[in-house]
């Protein structure tokens, strides 16, 4: 889903710079937990939202993806507790 981005994209470099930054992954229709605030009232996608960082439709352009990051602290957070309950 990611890649069909890009797909249209054929210059090299700038794909590789594409994917060297973190990129923001939309949801589309048919997706399972769409929030109701980016659907019409068929149920399809009409506004740009990030499903990893939550970014909306004016931020997607200004910022990197930080879901990775958050996937980070997702996972340190799991680490603390294990190592909290030794
Ligand atoms: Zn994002």
């Amino acid at each position: 889903m990611m890649l069909t981005a890009f797909a249209h994209d054929d210059d090299p470099a700038r794909m590789t710079e594409k994917l060297n930054h973190a990129t923001h992954v939309l949801y589309e229709t048919g997706d399972d937990g769409i929030p109701d605030a980016v659907k019409d009232g068929n149920g399809e996608v009409v506004l740009g939202l990030c499903k990893r960082c939550g970014a909306g439709e004016i931020q997607l352009g200004q910022n990197s993806c930080v879901g990775h990051l958050m996937d980070t602290i997702k996972d340190l957070r799991v680490r603390i507790k294990e190592l909290e309950s030794r």
